[in-house]
């Protein structure tokens, strides 16, 4: 099933993650696609706060994963987030820094962005969520 819409300003999308999270369940990967400024990493801060992460969110563009471990209260009893920028590398060096791990932990959601990138190990059962740039405060988000 594909679902779009669109959000008119960085908070509403902050609210789209956070409202997502109830969808999420454990083991859950999200391939999070869209361009640069897209919305990726502001939809991403929404997710964690649905889990009570509290800010700041750092993206993970310079250390490629960022580890957040979450109070287990959520009903879904996640109890880790691996937030993944695969902006500057490639299968092999994803592969060589832990992926394996991320993929096979039952109690953690993985979120990807450029999940182009690594194409090739991005599991078939991911969760799609596209950003697209419509103009300078609106975003269309599609999943699939
Ligand atoms: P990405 O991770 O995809 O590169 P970011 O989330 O880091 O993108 O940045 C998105 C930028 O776009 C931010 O500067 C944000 O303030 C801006 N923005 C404007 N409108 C929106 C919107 N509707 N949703 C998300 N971000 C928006
Ligand atoms: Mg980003």
């Amino acid at each position: 099933m594909k679902q779009e819409c669109i959000t008119n300003s960085k908070e509403e999308t902050i609210r789209f993650g956070y409202d997502f999270v109830k969808h999420l369940s454990p083991g859950t990967v999200i391939a999070l696609a869209g361009d640069l400024g897209a919305g990726k990493t502001t939809l991403t801060q929404g997710i964690l706060a649905g889990f009570g992460v509290l800010p700041p969110y750092t993206s993970p563009t310079f250390v490629i994963m960022k580890q957040y471990d979450i109070v287990p209260k959520n009903h879904q009893h996640i109890k880790r987030i691996y937030h993944v920028d695969a902006y500057r590398i490639g299968t092999q060096e994803m592969l060589s820094i832990g992926w394996e791990e991320w993929m096979e932990d039952a109690e953690a959601i993985v979120i990807v962005e450029w999940p182009e990138r690594i194409a090739d190990i991005i599991p078939d059962s991911a969760l799609t969520i596209s950003l697209e740039w419509v103009d300078e405060s609106r975003r269309k988000i599609t999943i699939c």
